[in-house]
């Protein structure tokens, strides 16, 4: 499978990435952001897609595109339909902890300009986990930002680590937090290969994190884990309304099983947040580059990918 998509020429990928892409500009991201939220109730978070900066006025241009998310969304919504904004360290560094152990320099000043503007536009930022090299960094960065004042800016656990049950542990009391099972292909020896230990781990870990009073973003596509979430994990521990949201990715074919949700017929809390997590580039070259090196890490999404276009194509949401 990796050497076909090496090969897949760029309109291709741009074909397969086209359902799952706002587009090409920011505007792109805001207009399906605010259609989301008109049209169906749906929240969402913003992400840019963007990595491999290699010089510094890529450096810049993507800083600049990351303020000018967070004005532009808090012009443009108001309150809890305000969409918040996913953030990737790599991609506002020169020296990314894959490639660079040590320091990813300027990461952490960048992350903190934006936490500021953020606060004080009223926006929450959400820092992406990126793969095992990124994890102490950027929960400790997560953790600094926290003792600064800054309790709008959540993280990501993924379940497939064996280290997020220390992490949970560990993390400053009321931080938001993201849950997944991560997209990252990682070895044996930090991480369990087995799918249904992670979906397990996804129950498991939620219930830990809302009982140690975390909102908890339950982000996954899977509707049976999801329904045992609401309909277990929730009652369980015994938490009110308004403490966690499912997320999933804008463009995977759920609108049936989201109305579910957001009509309330699922869980005992009545209508469930939903948020699309909706990545937009700022040209098409970059969208196709990421999509690409995203399926050549996890090449199994490919078909997940193309049963969805069959969908779009077909008219099946
Ligand atoms: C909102 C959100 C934010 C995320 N943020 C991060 C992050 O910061 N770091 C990180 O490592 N990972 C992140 N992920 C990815 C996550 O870790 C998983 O890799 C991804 O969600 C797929 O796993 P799943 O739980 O949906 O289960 P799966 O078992 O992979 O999928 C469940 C079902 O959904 C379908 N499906 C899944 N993905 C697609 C798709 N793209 N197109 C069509 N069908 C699909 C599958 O075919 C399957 O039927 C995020 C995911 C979401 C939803």
């Amino acid at each position: 499978m990796k050497p076909l998509i090496r090969r897949l020429p760029g309109f291709l990928v741009k074909f397969f990435a086209r359902p799952y892409v706002a587009g090409d500009s920011l505007e792109s991201g805001l207009d399906v952001a605010a259609d989301l939220l008109r049209q169906r109730g749906v929240h969402t978070t913003l992400d840019l897609l963007y990595e491999g900066v290699d010089d510094d006025e890529a450096l810049r241009e993507v800083r600049d595109v990351y303020r000018e998310m967070i004005r532009e969304v808090a012009t443009r919504f108001e309150g809890a339909g305000r969409p918040t904004v996913s953030l990737k360290p790599s991609s506002y560094t020169k020296r990314p902890l894959d490639r660079f152990p040590g320091e990813p320099e300027g990461s952490f000043e960048a992350i903190r300009e934006f936490a500021q503007l953020a606060r004080e536009r009223d926006v929450d930022l959400t820092i992406d986990m990126e793969d095992r090299h990124w994890t102490t960094w950027t929960l400790d960065a997560a953790r600094r930002l926290r003792d600064e004042g800054h309790d709008h800016v959540g993280v990501v656990l993924q379940t497939r680590l064996e280290r997020t049950a220390a992490d949970i542990d560990a993390l400053p009391e009321g931080m938001r937090v993201r849950l997944v099972i991560g997209i990252y292909n990682e070895p044996q020896d930090v991480a369990t290969t087995d799918k249904s230990v992670m979906k397990e781990r996804m129950l498991e870990y939620a219930a830990k994190l809302l009982e140690r009073g975390h909102y908890v973003e339950f982000a996954t596509h899977d509707m049976r884990i999801i329904r045992r979430f609401l309909e277990d994990v929730v009652p369980a521990t015994k938490v009110e309304a308004g403490t966690y949201e499912v997320q999933m990715l804008y463009g995977v074919p759920m609108q049936a099983f989201q109305n579910e949700l957001t009509s309330g017929a699922i869980g005992h809390h009545g209508p469930v947040r939903v948020r699309l997590y909706v990545p937009f580039a700022t040209s098409w070259e970059y969208a196709i580059a990421y999509c690409r090196r995203r399926l050549l890490e996890n090449p199994s999404m490919a078909t997940a990918v193309a049963r969805n276009v069959g969908r779009v194509l077909t008219g099946r949401r």
